[in-house]
């Protein structure tokens, strides 16, 4: 008890347009050290489940960042000949511009604090695969991002499909069903957890008791579900497989 399980996974969108992929999870080769199960991974289990959906890296259009936390952008690059590159050579990475200029920054002044942001996200600006983009950023009729501040300082969420027929990919705007029955309670990693709040019961306010699926990234399976209300707050109803 007292712990919270969190799983990390990249959302998949297919339209009849684009391949888009929303956060690329922590990725292989990187220095990690407190984080020992992602330190210096090897792995072929990303690769894998991309392969089982029928996709390989050349088919992803958009990688959308939701923000740029270590967890949500780790295989945005792999490692060849020495060198990081994009993985997906084909993309578009679609970055806010606030949040991008905030830890170009950072990394700017303190290299150390955010090396993922040296081996994860600078690669992708020397190669030229970056859209700097507002976080209210329209990028069809299927596909927009909505501005979901406070976990980080422009962070961004994705609504995908048709009203009425439609989800939000949460990116870290929520990290467990727990913050949808009490939206203040902040984590511990929040850039601004007020605002991380505040963010909470208005999105949750506009699609409560509506047919919108919330996505979350970092929910144990089922990781999908509606939002209904609970007295002064709302409710998670995960959807059943
Ligand atoms: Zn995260």
């Amino acid at each position: 008890m007292g712990r919270i399980v969190l799983c990390i996974q990249s959302y998949i969108v297919r339209t009849a347009h684009h391949i888009i992929l929303i956060d690329s999870c922590v990725g292989n080769h990187k220095p990690r050290p407190q984080v020992p199960f992602w330190n210096m991974m090897r792995t072929d289990r990303y690769e894998r489940n991309l392969a089982a959906t029928g996709l390989t890296v050349r088919d992803i259009d958009f990688v959308m960042c939701t923000h740029l936390h270590v967890d949500h952008v780790g295989w945005n690059t792999r490692l060849e000949n020495g060198r990081w590159v994009p993985t997906f050579p084909r993309a578009k990475y679609l970055f806010a511009d606030r949040e991008l200029e905030h830890w170009t920054s950072r990394q700017r002044e303190n290299p150390e604090s955010c090396p993922w942001i040296t081996d994860s996200v600078l690669p992708i600006l020397e190669a030229r695969r970056e859209e700097r983009v507002k976080s209210d950023h329209v990028l069809d009729e299927l596909v927009r991002l909505i501005p979901t501040p406070g976990h980080t300082i422009d962070h961004y969420s994705v609504q995908v499909g048709k009203p009425g027929e439609d989800g939000i990919v949460t990116g870290d705007m929520i990290h467990t069903p727990l913050q949808v029955r009490y939206p203040e309670l902040g984590m511990f990693t929040d850039y601004n957890s007020q605002q991380a709040g505040e963010t909470r019961r208005r999105l949750f306010e506009r699609i409560c008791e509506t047919t919108t699926l919330l996505c979350g990234a970092h929910f144990a399976s089922p990781s999908v579900g509606r939002i209904v209300r609970r007295g002064s707050a709302f409710d998670f109803v995960p959807m059943s497989d």
